[in-house]
């Protein structure tokens, strides 16, 4: 166990460098966050090129998209965030650019069944 001088020595130099130099951390939610070049964020759609074709749903690996077909042409494609891995791969497997990882945080919500976002609502 470390003694109480040890750790003294190692605190007071990062407690005034804290004091010098303000704090390094944002904030979030009331402040913007820049996120690094390539963040992996929620998934997003282009649903004008959204086919319904559910290669992605068919390659998610977490489960984390649904396709709902009603008939021939309508279907409902859902997106459930508390699930997502955010691997990506939903964006390699579409054919069509219609589906990619966007470059934002997934908004909180205080229970996680109402975090699922229908991302296409196609009608026959
Ligand atoms: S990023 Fe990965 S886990 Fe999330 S929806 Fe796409 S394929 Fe599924
Ligand atoms: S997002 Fe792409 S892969 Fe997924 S159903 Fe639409 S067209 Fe097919």
């Amino acid at each position: 166990m470390a003694s109480p001088l040890r750790s003294l020595a190692y605190l007071l130099p990062q407690l005034w460098r804290a004091l010098k130099e303000g704090p390094h951390t944002v904030k979030y939610p009331f402040d913007p966050v820049e996120l690094p070049a390539g963040y992996r964020g929620r998934v997003i759609i282009r649903a004008e090129n959204c086919r319904g074709c559910s290669m992605c749903v068919r390659d998610c690996p977490a489960f984390a998209l649904e396709l709902e077909r009603e008939g021939r042409d309508a279907y409902r494609l859902i997106y459930h965030p508390e699930r997502c891995a955010y691997c990506g791969q939903c964006e390699l497997s579409c054919n069509f650019d219609a589906i990619s990882l966007s470059n934002e945080f997934v908004p909180g919500k205080p229970d996680r069944k109402d975090l699922g976002v229908v991302l296409v609502n196609k009608e026959g």
